[in-house]
């Protein structure tokens, strides 16, 4: 059963707030909100917070700042409300609940009591057998005096979904209609017994996904194309609430340079990170409408894989030239190379174009704002003897590469080796750290007890990294000044430098 034709288009992206923004999140927010405002339609961004292992509290507040930077608006959405709310799912668990409730009396669904050691046991065994993971249906067949008498002594359980075939039908495999790719088929032998509800009464991706866009009355689920092997999943369980079930598009997802799916390693993918380096909103949004394509236009094998050799004028168009013009026929499902050279240029196109009064608004609104400057203000006024000394402290904070020479960074009696190894730890470690002193500081120096550096050695090197010299204002306050997205892109890059430098190929 699918969507009525007729119901008016409601779309919706569904980002997780467990980190940075991701350019993903603006790649397929942008095709939902010219898909909806080109059909008159509603765009809703709905929180998907029930991972609450990796939920991280400012990422939410995040996620709206860089759409909104970006011009993308909603209509609906956890900040400005809506009828289908609440649009957080955190705040929907009752919901959930209920709705797990009605799959288990009308036994699409069932308890399952197996612990996490027996799980681990089968799963030894199916890779000894060269066998892929699956659960193996144990407690399917449970009785309803076992699963009483589980729940009578307080068993914890997760709730999963019965993949078909239920006992005596045939059904082995499920077909769905992807817009953009046709149909697709999955056996139900490559799709597991789904766990719908976790033994912390939370429910999974799956279920919360499918209940909301049911209840929201999306239309359209355009999303990346990772997502395409949850479909069939999802698919079964409209079919086991007996509801009709959206159309799905599958958008290419965004590569790197050498075609892997695109990754902090090789690309910053942090939104923050583009509105802080000094990325015009325009050229993002540009860029990311030229990456699944949708434009007519004449260098469509740009965005269809290789990287660009050469950019051309019908490459540069609007928001507004999008919503005009932008057509789903006209989307490419080869690989989108998030080539980072060709934002840069469009960008410096922007920068370009731009009248005097409004370059200079952008860097007033980003790296020559207020509040930038003041807080690096109060890193060096007892740092200086004369105001002109300010910019031989601080150009660090205004330049995009800082390139510390080896004599720099590398620490009387280690070797290069060690010390880009050690770097490579401290990466890591700051990855991981929230980006307070209070955290940054004990965690760095945690590490160099482990690794046996000592905090001199330690933080001269990640001075010599961030600032490109050995004397600056204070590390850590610095660091948190120029954010934790460009610090950690700086790290990075000094990385990949020296990895290029060490293979002769710069
Ligand atoms: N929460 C998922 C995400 O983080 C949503 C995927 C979907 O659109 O269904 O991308």
């Amino acid at each position: 059963m699918t969507i009525n034709p007729e119901a008016p288009v409601r779309v919706r992206i569904a980002p997780s707030p467990t980190g940075d923004p991701h350019v993903g999140t603006a790649y397929i927010g942008l095709i939902n909100y010219i898909y909806a405002r080109q059909r008159g339609g509603k765009f809703v961004l709905r929180i998907e917070d029930t991972d609450r292992a990796r939920f991280v509290a400012t990422s939410e507040q995040e996620i709206f700042n860089s759409l909104r930077w970006l011009g993308l608006s909603w209509d609906e959405g956890p900040d400005v409300g809506g009828p289908y709310g609440p649009y957080r799912q955190s705040e929907r668990t009752e919901i959930y609940r209920e709705h797990c409730d009605l799959l288990l009396a009308n036994g699409t669904a069932y308890r399952c009591f197996c612990t996490a050691e027996e799980l681990e046991a089968v799963r030894k065994q199916q890779m000894t057998a060269k066998l892929p993971p699956r659960y193996p249906g144990t407690c399917r067949h449970l009785k309803p005096e076992q699963v009483e008498g589980n729940l009578a002594t307080g068993k914890p359980f997760v709730v999963r979904m019965i993949v078909p075939p239920h006992a005596g039908e045939a059904t082995t495999s499920t077909t769905f209609r992807d817009e953009l790719r046709g149909d697709i088929t999955f056996e139900h032998n490559n799709v597991d017994d789904q766990v719908l509800m976790k033994s912390d009464g939370f429910p999974t991706y799956h279920l919360a996904n499918v209940v909301d866009d049911h209840l929201m009355h999306i239309t359209d689920v355009i999303r990346a194309e990772e997502w395409i092997s949850s479909t069939p999943k999802h698919v079964l369980l409209y079919r086991a609430f007996g509801w009709q079930q959206p159309r799905f598009w599958h958008m290419p997802l965004l590569r790197n340079l050498d075609k892997s799916k695109i990754s902090k390693r090789k690309n910053p993918v942090s939104l923050i990170y583009y509105r802080q380096a000094g990325f015009l909103p325009e050229a993002m949004i540009n860029f990311l409408g030229l990456m699944g394509g949708g434009m007519p236009s004449p260098t469509a094998e740009t965005a269809a894989g290789q990287p660009a050799a050469k950019a051309s004028e019908a490459d540069i168009f609007s928001l507004s030239d999008m919503l005009a013009r932008f057509e789903v026929k006209n989307i490419r499902l080869g690989s989108p190379v998030f080539d980072l050279t060709k934002l840069k240029w469009l960008n410096g196109e922007y920068i370009r174009a731009a009248s005097p009064e409004s370059f200079f608004a952008s860097l007033r609104s980003t790296i020559l704002s207020d509040s930038y400057l003041s807080q690096i203000a109060a890193l060096v006024q007892t740092r200086i003897e004369t105001l002109g000394e300010f910019g031989n402290l601080t150009h660090f904070f205004f330049a995009d590469d800082v390139l510390p020479t080896p004599e720099v960074f590398i620490p009387k009696k280690r070797t290069l080796e060690d010390t880009l190894a050690f770097a490579a730890e401290q990466l890591t470690v700051l990855e991981a750290t929230d980006w307070t002193h209070e955290t940054l500081e004990p965690a760095l120096k945690q590490l160099g007890e482990e690794k046996q550096w000592s905090v001199k050695e330690n933080f001269m090197l990640l001075r010599a990294i961030i600032t490109g010299s050995t004397m600056s204002p204070p590390l850590l306050e610095s660091m948190i000044v120029f954010g934790k997205a460009r610090s950690l892109d700086r790290v990075r890059r000094f990385l990949d430098t020296q990895k290029k430098l060490a293979t002769g190929k710069r």
